[in-house]
């Protein structure tokens, strides 16, 4: 029997513009955390990225279950809190520092995912073993919790929240392209557009370009939630943006 756990989710693209894919069994799990955490977490790199994922990082992410989270815009203590919760949803998780020869981050495996990579699935093990399961065998940071094991198929309590998993659109790449004008063609766009016709019963071409067409419905759309003025301009804004992604999609 198929198993719906096991499904990818297309969450859009990362931040450097791989497409951005997990299973709804690791959102579920990231999910969880956020909800624990009370705030929402990035994630930088996804899973499924079979010789796509960045160097430093091995093979761990060509396969299931395994994510980065952007730690730059947490606090030190944030940061620790962040760890713990992850580490406490089941996430066998590590922070790779710039000391260890990465870009600060929270790398993340899904303890018990039946699709790691085998390179994924052995760092579970340093982590059970309390290594920090790089090359060195160093020793964990952060707090120990006991072991748990995130359920393998979806329990009806979660598949709601899963089956909202949203995409992400990213502000400061879509504010360039409606200023530039719609040069290029971007995912984030193509969502903008769909989220537009929806809202206001339009029939924009859903082709990622901001030209003319979206940006004046766009314009609309800053009119109709009662913009200042000033914001009325045909350029997503942080709070319009977020308005217009209201059970569409998320503004990071
Ligand atoms: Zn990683």
């Amino acid at each position: 029997m198929p198993n719906a756990f096991l499904d990818k989710v297309s969450l859009g693209r990362d931040s450097s513009g791989r497409p951005l894919v997990v299973n709804r069994r690791t959102m579920a799990m990231l999910e969880a955390a956020e909800r624990k955490l009370g705030r929402k977490l990035v994630i930088v790199q996804g899973s499924f990225l079979a010789g796509k994922a960045a160097k430093r990082s091995g093979p761990t992410h060509n396969r299931a279950g395994v994510i980065d989270i952007r730690t730059k815009d947490q606090t030190p203590a944030q940061q620790a809190q962040t760890l713990l919760e992850l580490r406490k949803i089941s996430f066998a998780a590590f922070h790779r520092t710039t000391k260890q020869g990465f870009a600060d981050h929270i790398h993340a495996v899904a303890i018990g995912d039946p699709g790691l990579d085998p390179s994924a699935a052995r760092q579970v093990e340093a982590y059970k073993n309390g290594r920090d399961g790089l090359k060195g065998n160093g020793p964990l940071d952060g707090p120990r919790v006991k072991i748990t094991v995130f359920p393998l198929t979806m329990p009806s309590s979660i598949a709601p929240a899963v089956r909202t998993a949203r995409p992400v659109v990213h502000l400061a790449s879509v504010q360039a392209q409606f200023r530039a004008g719609g040069t290029k063609a971007l995912p984030d766009v193509k969502t903008i557009q769909l989220a537009l016709n929806a809202r206001l019963k339009l029939t924009l071409l859903v082709d990622g370009k901001a030209g003319k067409f979206t940006r004046e419905a766009y314009k609309k759309h800053q009119k109709a939630i009662g913009s200042a003025p000033k914001f009325i301009d045909g350029i997503p804004g942080p709070k319009d943006l977020t308005n217009l992604g209201l059970g569409r999609f998320q503004v990071i």
